[in-house]
């Protein structure tokens, strides 16, 4: 399978803190990777530095083999997800995916319209589409900034924490809008604690400890049969 982000020896500091030590790891399109590890461990940090959000000391990150330095660099290929919803307030839900599809990818506003319609569709939101996001559900903004990520085509998708805000139901019918994409091939980058939410279709899990990946592989391993003390710990306190 074709290599989509390669990390090659990476290393970030914020001062004397020491987040990400010498990090490698590659990413085949297709993937959808779990990634696990206390707070503090580097997990943010390590997604931003793919998105071209934060810039890294030594290494590089290369996305379909050219250099990423800053978003410019990831030229729409990268669709990020956070826990806080980045919806436009001001726009209603389908202004939300449309403005960016006419600014960004230069679609004529049909196009744009029916475009975003169809997203819409495919998160289940397609009749809120003229409302504000101040009067949906903290899982229904989730899903619309899932739709919005989508209209740019993304080649990767990147989710920190997409759920964290949400009670266990409204994350429950997130996680279902991701497990869509996941079995539709979408490679997905997912930073979650909510391992049974995703043992079932993440290809792979990456468990961060100290800014290194201290352990990786598949669910089964990583969740049942990996006995890394500190893995284990972690689990216990997760679960
Ligand atoms: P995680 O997402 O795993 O909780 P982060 O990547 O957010 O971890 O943070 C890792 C470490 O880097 C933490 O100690 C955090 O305080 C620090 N850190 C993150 N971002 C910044 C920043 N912009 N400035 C200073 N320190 C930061
Ligand atoms: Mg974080």
């Amino acid at each position: 399978m074709a290599e989509l982000i390669k990390v090659n020896n990476i290393s970030k500091s914020f001062g004397d803190n020491t987040v990400l030590k010498n990090l490698d790891l590659t990413i085949l399109k297709g993937e959808v990777i779990a990634i696990i590890g206390s707070s503090g461990s580097g997990k943010s940090t390590l997604v931003r530095c793919m998105a071209g959000l934060e810039n890294t000391e030594n290494g590089e990150i290369l996305l379909k083999d050219k250099i990423i330095q800053n978003v410019k660099s990831t030229n729409g290929l990268i669709g990020m997800v956070f826990q806080n919803f980045n919806l436009f307030p001001h726009y209603t839900v389908l202004e939300n995916l449309t403005k960016p599809c006419q600014t960004v990818k230069k679609m004529n506003s049909k196009d744009a319209k029916e475009k975003a319609m169809n997203l819409l569709k495919k998160v289940h939101l397609q009749d809120k589409f003229n409302q504000y996001p101040s009067t949906l559900s903290g899982g229904q903004k989730q899903r619309v900034a899932i739709a919005r990520a989508l209209s740019m085509d993304p080649e990767i998708i990147i989710f920190d924490e997409p759920t964290s805000s949400l009670d266990p139901e409204l994350a429950h019918e997130v996680f279902e809008t991701i497990s869509t994409l996941a079995h539709e091939g979408q490679t997905m980058v997912i930073v979650t604690h909510q391992i049974n939410a995703i043992r079932h279709f993440a290809t792979r899990v990456l468990f961060l400890n100290k800014g290194q990946i201290e352990e990786e592989g598949t669910p089964k391993y990583i969740f049942e049969e990996c006995t890394n003390p500190k893995l284990k710990k972690f689990l216990q306190i997760v679960d």
